[in-house]
């Protein structure tokens, strides 16, 4: 939550120590408050104006200024309720109190008049720094300085050696394939539920994707079904040339129940931390599981670069490697002399100083965003047919979204009712991933559930599934009336409204 106290005032302030306390808090409005903590008035800058044209004094306590009934909400009231108020009264600003009269937040017209997003970008304050950097010494391209240090400060972060930074994730995916050794007709087993771009490079290689489902709790890949793959595919004596695995809506895979498993058939393990940057395992850090890890700076990730992508390992060599086939592999030589297939997959050095703005950021961000998740688990823990990812004391989730399971017989809507619902009062929510069984992309893929016989539990999440605003530029208020929306839906569809 944002800090409801750098609001709060005591009527012994002088209007100078006021004014100063609006100022920082870019001339939004004060709240005054007893030594009960119960709110006395809300003090704007035209309440100032006001009584310094009435004669006050700088130097004169609060007390001085007449006094003002503020305009409030309670606890019980909807959010909405707010926006009436503002609306009736000409405010900007209403604070919702608790039973005692204290304020536990402020409502602002801005919360109820712009959309909620699902997850956008959201700067903070040494990006343009970077970016200004860039510009004065024109190291627009190629390469450059900031691309070097956003390399180590990643690797540094993520607790490994090496790191390339690239066009995006998905070419970070392709050239752990293709550094990988992973070329036309190899197998490649892949996790089910996922974002398509996790395994689209399969394709781009020739390769063959096998899916594997995922288990129940982590939603990430089932080692049940990946050693039931494993020793299926060992008997038929093609074992893949990888295992790739992804962790999904920030929360890590299984990590001791995979590994020792990939480990037993010698099978390399690539890691798609596209969505976990700043997520952890058994005090780890994601994306440095495998020989190699992928993260993505797309603008919905938890932090961007407007887009971006990066490759890291241990492995020095694979890292040389992923540069060099990212600069259309360009020989050292006194003419343009190509031995191997390149790309053109670098980043720009003007995008990696962004990304390194945002990186100084990223534990802020991780902690908005599970917080955001605890709202959510905290308000709708009374709902019936609503159910969540397992947070295990082991893993600590970014929780990059905030995804429910919604029972629709219990709950009383479906989740394209819900996310219909949300839609039309301008707040974004979207479907879980559709599994890549499910896509006719991939259709006739070999998939192994994570139990045998039995419905993929990918489909299960899919099906139910609805991923809720978690964006950390999101305001208290939008969060409030996120979930405000949530509870009343219910209701509402079921009189048809
Ligand atoms: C976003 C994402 C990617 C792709 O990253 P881009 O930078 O958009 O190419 C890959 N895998 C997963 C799981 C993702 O969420």
């Amino acid at each position: 939550m944002t800090d409801i106290s750098r609001y709060l005032v005591n009527p012994e302030l002088t209007i100078r120590e006021a004014l100063q306390k609006l100022d920082a808090n870019r001339g939004e409005i004060l709240l005054v408050i007893g030594s009960d903590g119960r709110m006395l008035r809300t003090l704007s800058d035209g309440d100032i104006r006001r009584a310094l044209l009435d004669n006050a004094e700088l130097s004169d306590g609060l007390t001085v200024l007449p006094d003002k009934q503020p305009w409030t909400i309670s606890l019980d009231d909807q959010i909405d309720e707010a926006f009436v108020l503002m609306q009736e009264n000409g405010i900007e600003c209403v604070p919702q109190v608790d039973g005692h009269g204290r304020p536990v937040r402020l409502l602002r017209r801005r919360d109820f008049e712009e959309t909620v997003w699902l997850s956008s970008p959201h700067m903070g304050k040494d990006e343009l720094r970077y970016v200004h950097e860039a510009f004065e010494t024109n190291w627009i391209a190629p390469l450059g300085p900031n691309v070097d240090a956003f390399e180590r400060e990643i690797a540094a972060e993520v607790g490994v050696e090496h790191a390339a930074a690239l066009s995006s994730g998905t070419a970070a995916l392709h050239l752990a394939l293709v550094t990988t050794g992973v070329g036309k007709g190899d197998i490649v087993f892949c996790p089910d539920f996922t974002f398509v771009a996790t395994v689209n490079p399969v394709l781009y290689q020739g390769a063959t994707p096998v899916l594997i489902d995922s288990e129940p709790n982590s939603w990430n890949m089932s080692a049940d079904a990946l050693e039931r793959a494993l020793h299926e595919y060992a008997t038929r004596d093609v074992l893949p040339k990888a295992i790739i695995i992804a962790n999904i809506y920030g929360q890590q895979a299984e990590m001791d129940a995979i590994m020792p498993v990939a480990e037993q058939f010698s099978v390399p393990v690539i890691e798609d931390a596209a969505e976990s940057l700043g997520a952890s395992y058994k005090g780890r850090a994601s994306g440095s599981f495998g020989a190699c890890g992928v993260f993505s700076f797309n603008g919905n990730k938890i932090i961007t670069t407007s887009g971006g992508g990066m490759l890291v390992s241990e492995d020095g060599e694979l890292i040389q490697r992923a540069r060099f086939l990212s600069t259309q592999a360009k020989e050292t030589a006194p003419y343009y002399l190509h031995h191997d297939l390149g790309y053109n997959y670098r980043m720009s050095n003007v995008l990696a100083g962004i990304g390194r703005g945002q990186l100084s950021v990223l534990h802020d961000r991780v902690a908005r965003r599970r917080e955001i998740n605890d709202e959510y688990r905290a308000a709708f823990a009374d709902l019936p047919g609503i159910s969540w990812m397992k947070d295990p004391q082991h893993s600590l989730s970014t929780h990059w979204l905030s995804v429910m399971l919604v029972d629709g017989h219990k709950f009383g809507a479906s989740t394209d009712g819900l996310i219909n619902y949300l839609q039309g009062l301008g707040i974004e929510a979207r479907r879980a991933w559709r599994p890549m069984h499910m896509q006719p992309l991939f259709e006739g893929t070999d998939l192994y559930a994570h139990l045998p016989n039995d419905v993929p539990c990918s489909r299960r999440h899919f099906e139910s599934g609805v991923c809720l605003p978690s964006g950390t530029n999101m305001t208290d208020g939008q969060l409030a009336r996120t979930i405000d929306a949530v509870l009343s839906c219910r209701e509402k569809i079921a009189v048809g409204a």
